[in-house]
């Protein structure tokens, strides 16, 4: 018997127009509150004058850094947190997909702090200004868990980091502010969200709690990933994709990722204009091929979630018709891609495998196949 520490102390608002409440929400905090957020679709979507008028009917000051871009750099975050001290915030509020959320965390440890956002790689953070997120994607599951990926856009690096003062204090889900993701967008996220559970269900540092968030993501994942791509105004569909990115958020928060996440990061953080998860999409067939022998009961019992039907088939089949699932299903999502369709040029393919163990070695040794750098780079060659 295995010993379990298990502990998540995000408070969860899960439903349509709960934006509504952050005003009342973020009171409990500060009078004064740092809107983190990205530099164009909360805009453009109307969220982000919704929520300021929202703060300030509340009696929160806010102050908007809408600097950061998709796959952010430590360089955005240490800008945001020089306002925060500057303006005396109390409150970190991000807005937007896993980017922004990530770097409001990021932020609320640099904003307590006298160091580079960077050095916290090394030095654990102690201490973080509260932070509540409003998530826009479905999903990095950043919304409730500690974890945030930042990159370091003069090497190319990008490490997650995750300390127990990280965790967002309260989640607002409201899937109304989905709506408005395009197609690649809902396709990429929505694919990241089936590879946190499917490396958290996996990996080895899996257990009874992760496994348990990651049999409904399956469950959620196989009636609404692909139609929320086909029916962007489905509400009821963006909602169950909205509580699988929160479930699978969760799984990871325990259990961790694996072997594609390891890979993926190098990706986007050598070339940020990649989506996170579109690198993991040209990432995670021959990744599942590698990862089969060693845990194909758990491929089968991802396989039963997904209702593929056992019929005659042997344990093998069985195994295998989940990477013919998942082949479908990025095909319909128009995500069967290589590496060499993201601009990802061959010759970067060794540095990307060294820093993947660099940068994300706890993942790529939570991977249920062993691996190391050669067979990696063989993976990423593979995916090419
Ligand atoms: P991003 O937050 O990077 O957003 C991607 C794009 O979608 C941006 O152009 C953004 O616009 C736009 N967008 C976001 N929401 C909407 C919306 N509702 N309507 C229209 N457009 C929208 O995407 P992700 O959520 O995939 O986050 C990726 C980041 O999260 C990566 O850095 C990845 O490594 C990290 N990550 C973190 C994890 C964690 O556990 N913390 C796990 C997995 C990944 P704009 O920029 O204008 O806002
Ligand atoms: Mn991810």
């Amino acid at each position: 018997m295995e010993n379990l520490n298990i502990y998540n102390p995000v408070k969860i608002h899960f439903g349509g127009g709960l934006i509504g409440e952050a005003g009342k929400i973020a009171k409990k905090y500060s009078d004064t509150a740092l809107i983190v957020t990205g530099k164009n679709s909360m805009q453009k979507s109307g969220t982000l004058g919704k929520l300021v008028k929202i703060l300030k009917d509340a009696g929160v000051a806010p102050i908007i850094f809408d600097g950061i871009t998709p796959n952010p750099t430590i360089n955005e975050i240490d800008s945001a947190a020089g306002i925060a001290k500057e303006k005396k915030a109390g409150l970190i509020i991000g807005l937007g997909g896993g980017s922004p959320l990530d770097s409001a965390k990021a932020v609320a440890v640099a904003a307590k702090g006298n160091i580079p956002v960077w050095s916290y790689l090394k030095t654990p953070a102690e201490e973080a200004l509260p932070v509540i997120t409003i998530v826009s994607t479905s999903g990095t599951g950043s919304e409730v868990n500690r974890y945030s990926v930042m990159t370091n856009p003069e090497t190319g690096e990008k490490p997650g980091f995750g300390y127990e003062c990280m965790y967002p204090k309260e989640a607002i889900i409201d899937p109304e502010i989905m709506l408005s993701m395009p197609p690649y967008v809902t396709a990429a996220t929505g694919f990241d969200v089936f590879v946190h559970a499917f490396e958290a269900f996996t990996g080895k540092a899996k257990n009874a709690f992760s496994s348990a968030y990651c049999m409904q993501v399956f469950y959620l994942l196989k009636d609404n990933l692909v139609k929320a791509y086909d029916e962007p105004d489905n509400i009821e569909a963006r909602g169950n994709m909205a509580l699988a990115s929160a479930l699978a958020g969760l799984a990871i928060d325990i259990s961790g990722v694996g072997i594609i996440h390891a890979m993926e990061h190098p990706v986007s953080g050598n070339y940020p204009n990649v989506a996170h998860g579109a690198g993991l999409a040209a990432l995670t067939i021959e990744s599942m091929k590698y990862n089969l022998e060693s845990c194909k009961r758990d491929f089968m019992l991802i396989a039963h979630h997904f209702g593929i039907k056992r019929a005659g088939k042997s344990e093998d089949e069985y195994a295998a018709a989940l990477i013919e699932k998942i082949q479908g299903i990025l095909a319909a999502l128009n995500l069967n891609i290589g590496l060499k369709d993201l601009g990802v040029e061959k010759s970067k393919l060794a540095k990307i495998a060294g820093e993947a163990f660099t940068t994300m070695g706890f993942a790529v040794q939570n991977n249920p196949a062993e691996a190391g750098e050669k067979e990696v780079l063989k993976l990423l060659e593979a995916s090419y």
